[in-house]
């Protein structure tokens, strides 16, 4: 889980404010604001700072977990094949195991980085997402135990 939590949900990131002068983002630490050239006070930058950093990270993280999403379709032809081949009963565990991890990862997402209040366009969009994502795996994962179920139905 440490790989989870370092790797996936918290993301390292640069860290970046707004400008108290012009609002633009700069890079946090910059003496001086590349854009107006008003001298940068860290403290009055910071409440923006740790706005950004927050908000940074929940939308690099949705962006992570988004590259799962070619799983997901791997999965049909795997929940297919159920029906042609005969899968060993430990292939089914580790299936079912493995398939719902990225919910597990997703409800983290949420628990994480859902609760925040910004209006920020790419957060909401990434919001988005995790909830699309989130009926994406939400229904593979039906799909998996109603197949499971009807193989070993028949094998009765
Ligand atoms: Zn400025």
């Amino acid at each position: 889980m440490d790989f989870l939590q370092k790797e996936v949900l918290e993301p390292d990131i640069t860290a970046t404010g707004n400008c108290h002068s012009c609002n633009e983002l700069v890079q946090f630490g910059t003496p001086k604001c590349p854009y107006c050239g008003t001298l940068l006070d860290r403290q009055r930058m910071l409440a923006s700072v740790q706005e950004n950093f927050y908000i940074t990270q929940a939308v690099s993280s949705a962006n992570t977990i988004r590259t799962f999403r070619p799983a997901a379709f791997l999965f049909l032809v795997v929940a297919v094949g159920r029906f042609l081949m005969d899968y060993s009963l430990r292939n089914n565990l580790f299936m079912t195991v493995l398939w719902f991890m990225p919910v597990v990862i997703i409800v983290a997402w949420f628990f994480k980085h859902g609760g925040r209040t910004s209006k920020d366009d790419d957060y909401l969009e990434s919001k988005q997402k995790m909830k699309s994502d989130l009926l994406l795996w939400l229904a593979v994962n039906i799909l998996n135990w109603v197949t499971l179920g009807v193989v070993f139905s028949r094998r009765k």
